[in-house]
């Protein structure tokens, strides 16, 4: 099982790290062990100290595919989750200047918290509008719509599948919205699909 990211997916996000908005999907890996196994507390990361939640729609590869054309994309997922990229800020800013790969920064341990449980895609008012948010200690602090991600579940696909071989069970976390920030230790985040409480995790 593998866990592919898509970078700067949404335009408000990519100008708030003062990125470019790409012209092509930005995609990096997770580790399988960057989940969580189920009943384990996340523990903050001894090698960073600047947190930074990403929330992300989260698809869940219902079939074997590669070289997918974008018109048979939707054949490939049926449910949508949600998760956390966890980002060790001050690590990810350091490759940056370097120009070294991310994935001391990104595909650490427990980096990729993601919810139990999926919701199917049919079973939404509106698949090609997924409302979504992550709230830290009760307050809101990121939101976002799956109708402003710059490439579709669909294109993301089709472009993933013309580099990596798509198993059943692979996940793709679809990029963040605006607001991503810092948590620490003692903070609280649960993150909602629509108005349904997904995923709720502390940080210990
Ligand atoms: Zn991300």
């Amino acid at each position: 099982m593998k866990i592919i990211c898509v970078g700067r997916n949404y335009a408000a996000h990519a100008a708030e790290l003062k990125n470019e908005v790409p012209t092509e999907p930005v995609l990096f890996m997770k580790p399988e062990t960057a989940l969580i196994p189920k009943g384990h507390p996340f523990f903050y990361p001894e090698h960073t100290n600047d947190l930074h939640y990403e929330v992300e729609l989260v698809l869940r590869i219902s079939r074997l595919g590669k070289h997918i054309d974008r018109r048979f994309a939707h054949k490939y997922f049926t449910e949508v989750g949600i998760g956390i990229d966890f980002t060790a800020r001050d690590v990810q800013q350091k490759c940056k200047e370097k120009g070294l790969p991310w994935e001391k920064a990104k595909a650490f341990d427990h980096s990729a918290p993601l919810s139990q449980k999926f919701i199917p895609l049919k079973s939404l008012k509106d698949p090609k509008q997924i409302r979504f948010s992550l709230h830290k200690n009760g307050s809101e602090v990121q939101s976002g719509n799956s109708a402003d991600m710059i490439f579709a579940f669909e294109a993301l696909i089709a472009h993933i599948s013309s580099y990596f071989t798509l198993k059943m069970g692979d996940l793709i976390y679809t990029g963040t919205p605006s607001g991503v920030g810092p948590a620490v230790k003692g903070d609280r985040l649960e993150a909602f699909i629509e108005d349904e409480k997904m995923l709720d995790l502390r940080i210990k």
